[in-house]
């Protein structure tokens, strides 16, 4: 029988606290909103419970806050089929959050970090056994920039495959994109940090393109997935359903081909339902898909 992959997910989570409301306030106003819900969120999170969900055995390496949001995110990560779950709380600080404000044609949106700026270096080297069992490790960039690079380090060490997920965009020194085996920025992220990077970090880029699919180099050749039709209702989440999804084929040993293609399949299937972690589908819905 095949062993099951390992997927390490080291990065941020976060409850999205979002009001609905018809117009976004001006300066010093309190306007009454429509609606008010939450969903648990942060890229590292959304990206544990895809690869999880496909039926990878997933690591999470991460940090909550001391309060009822932490204590309620963490119960969801149990439930959701995490193999391994390294979230320790840090006491007097509040869990991470995104407060949002959507209208119809708008949305303002604040990031409070909090636990998950203790995501530090000294964290990642209580857990480096976890790491060293990985088939494939997994970085977004809502952690503090040092972690990622002294995990980047380590996995360089242990010769691990690494793949950095550039989102939300951020320089960091050139040494990291270095260390990465695969570096996944969506087109906008790409363009404002790889237009003018060196062939060698080019050859290592997987552009996701939203509706059409993505894109990688294969020596001077530019080769592309063109994604897969749906019903779109919400895209939030996309980007991390198909990192989790890349990681979890790529720990498989699958190759950038049949990793993309499945990828695209599983996020084309997340953006049909509400919300960035509902829509993460199962791995026979994204094989039906494909076929
Ligand atoms: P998000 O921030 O919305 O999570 P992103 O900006 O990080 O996403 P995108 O390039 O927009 O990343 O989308 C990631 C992947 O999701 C795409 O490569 C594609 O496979 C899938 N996808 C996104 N939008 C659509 C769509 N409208 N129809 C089908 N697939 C989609």
């Amino acid at each position: 029988m095949q062993k099951t992959p390992v997927v390490t997910i080291i990065g941020s989570i976060n409850m999205d606290l979002i009001t609905t409301c018809s117009r976004i306030p001006e300066q010093g106003e309190t306007i009454i909103g429509e609606r008010f819900e939450t969903a648990p969120g942060g890229k590292g999170a959304n990206q544990a419970i895809a690869a999880a969900r496909l039926g990878a055995d997933v690591n999470f390496i991460g940090r909550t806050g001391e309060d009822y949001i932490g204590r309620e995110l963490f119960a969801y990560l149990e439930e959701s089929r995490i193999a391994g779950l390294y979230v320790k709380t840090v006491p007097g600080v509040s869990t991470g959050t995104a407060s949002i404000l959507l209208t119809n044609d708008d949305n303002r949106i604040i990031v409070a970090a909090g636990a998950n700026a203790y995501v530090t270096p000294d964290y990642i080297d209580q857990h480096l056994d976890i790491l060293k069992q990985s088939d494939v490790v997994l970085m977004a960039f809502e952690i503090p920039p040092e972690t990622i690079i002294h995990t980047a380090q380590k996995c360089r060490e242990y010769e691990l495959p690494l793949i950095i997920n550039p989102a939300p965009a951020l320089n960091m020194p050139e040494e990291l994109w270095e260390m990465a085996d695969y570096i996944t920025p969506n087109e906008k992220e790409a363009a404002q940090l790889f237009t003018a990077a060196e062939e060698k970090i080019q050859q290592k880029l997987i552009t996701t393109l939203g509706a059409k699919g993505a894109q990688w180099r294969e020596g001077d050749l530019i080769k592309s997935h063109p994604g897969f039709n749906s019903r779109v209702q919400d895209t939030t989440g996309a980007g991390d359903t198909f990192n989790g999804a890349f990681a979890m084929m790529t720990a498989k040993g699958k190759s950038i081909e049949e990793a993309v293609a499945f990828a695209n399949a599983a996020a084309s299937i997340s953006v049909e339902k509400m919300g960035a972690q509902t829509g993460m589908p199962a791995y026979e819905e994204v094989q039906k898909k494909m076929m």
